[in-house]
């Protein structure tokens, strides 16, 4: 463990600190920060009525709109001469969403990162090759400095190149990878294509960034013989780092003494209890250069604070079930890709590619799902082509409750991301 004295502190003592931590990030957030000094003021709340943490309900949602419209640094909470770093990520539409480190903020986000390494099981001995982009998104130098702090080597390799990587990966000895669940899967695919799997000394990937499934970590296991791990986090809370799985894979602990999660129902604007499935809040509780109020997530999860098995004390966090703007309304009906993720990956028959096509033919909403098959041949066999598209349309009504056209494509003939992978195209919103 990283930081023992957090990881496994007792939850009534955690609850203390959260408290006074809250407290503190409320009154800086009201004392330095316009657009919460405003909110705060138009509801007549003032940073003395949070008392307890209950009292975080009283504290009105922060929305990506609100980094839109304060952008670029109008949410920050010091002078320009201490924010030291900078990072954006693409907003859904027009300007990216900023945030800006103070020194404090990055050693406390580089020590979110090794723990969530070391939950892992990287240690200072690993050689860790960081596929995420470097640039302004989050998730190269965020883990980068975080496998510096952890005393382990790391290959800034960045994202591209493929065949490059797993040369490189294969020479210098690479024990663990980092990249999006997608990309470490098509790295997977590449080095087993390219025959050099038994050469490699890979033990984990810690992927994130995106969702992924039980069936994804499982295929990535049994081609890569890598121990796979899902870190969760967002750039508007300072990037990764905010929760990361253990070797329980029971859900990722979140570190809670620098953020303080909710899980809320926002139509009834109702916090939600243990193990409900919600919309998740995050407050930052120590970010100096942009501090946070119960940033709105729109990731669907539930919480659980059971102890871990592992000895962490720490919340954890669900696998994201979906995004609240990433829900497909089909015919009526919810759909979330990973619900469909988890169909195809559970097959044997299927690659690891797919996409899906929203679209509207005489007013109805159709989606095609295409996949691609592992064995070529299997699309010139007529009749077991048959056989298992009914097996795909079956097994995806039976967790959808809707019926879904299934199309078998050629081995790689799906674009593969070299980041994130943009896996539905909904041709509705035309
Ligand atoms: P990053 O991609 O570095 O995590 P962004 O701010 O670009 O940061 O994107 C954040 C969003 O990415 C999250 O709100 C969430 O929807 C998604 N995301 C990040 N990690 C995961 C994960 N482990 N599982 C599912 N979605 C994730
Ligand atoms: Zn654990």
């Amino acid at each position: 463990m990283f930081s023992p004295e957090i990881e496994t502190i007792d939850r009534k003592q955690l609850r203390e600190m959260q408290l006074e931590r809250l407290k503190h990030i409320v009154a800086y957030a009201y004392d330095n920060v316009e657009m919460y000094k405003r909110r705060f003021d138009e509801i007549g709340l003032k940073p003395s009525h949070i008392r307890t943490l209950k009292d975080v309900a009283l504290i009105p949602y922060t929305t990506k709109d609100d980094l839109r419209d304060n952008y670029p640094f109008r949410l920050f909470a010091v002078p320009m001469k201490k924010i030291i770093r900078l990072h954006a990520s693409s907003g859904t539409t027009g300007k990216p969403v900023v945030c800006g480190y103070t020194r404090n903020d990055l050693d406390n986000w580089s020590t979110c990162i090794a723990r969530v390494l070391s939950m892992a099981g990287a240690t200072d001995e690993d050689i860790i090759q960081v596929s995420f982009g470097y640039g302004l998104f989050t998730g190269g130098f965020g883990l980068h400095y975080g496998i510096e702090k952890l005393g382990a080597t790391v290959v800034p390799v960045s994202s591209g190149n493929t065949e490059r990587q797993i040369m490189l990966m294969k020479d210098f000895g690479v024990t663990a990878l980092v990249a999006t669940p997608s990309y470490a899967m098509y790295l997977a695919e590449t080095a087993r294509k390219m025959g050099v799997i038994d050469d490699l000394k890979l033990r984990l990937a810690i992927t994130g960034a995106e969702a992924s499934t039980p069936e994804m970590h499982e295929s990535l296991k049994q081609i890569f013989h890598v121990f796979p791990t899902e870190n969760y986090g967002l750039t508007e809370v300072g990037g990764p780092g905010v929760a990361g799985e253990c070797r329980e894979k029971a859900g990722m602990h979140i570190n809670e003494d620098m953020y303080y999660p909710e899980i809320v129902n926002i139509e009834e604007n109702k916090v939600l209890g243990e193990g409900e499935q919600g919309e998740l809040l995050l407050t930052t509780l120590t970010k100096e250069g942009m501090p946070i109020l119960r940033y709105r997530t729109k990731d669907i999860t539930s919480l659980t604070y059971e102890p871990c098995k592992c000895g962490r004390t720490l919340a954890r966090m669900s696998r994201i079930v979906g995004r609240t703007d990433d829900m497909l309304i089909i015919r009526g009906v919810n759909v979330f890709p990973s619900q469909i993720e988890s169909v195809l990956m559970g097959m044997g028959e299927l690659g690891k590619s797919y996409e899906i096509i929203v679209d509207r033919v005489n007013y109805m909403d159709t989606i095609e799902v295409r996949v691609e098959v592992l064995d070529a041949n299997l699309l010139t066999d007529y009749s077991k082509l048959e056989e298992l598209v009914a097996r795909i349309k079956h097994n995806l009504r039976v967790v959808l409750q809707i019926d879904v056209k299934v199309k078998l494509v050629e081995p790689f003939s799906i674009k593969r991301a070299e980041g994130k992978v943009k896996r539905v195209t909904d041709l509705r919103k035309k």
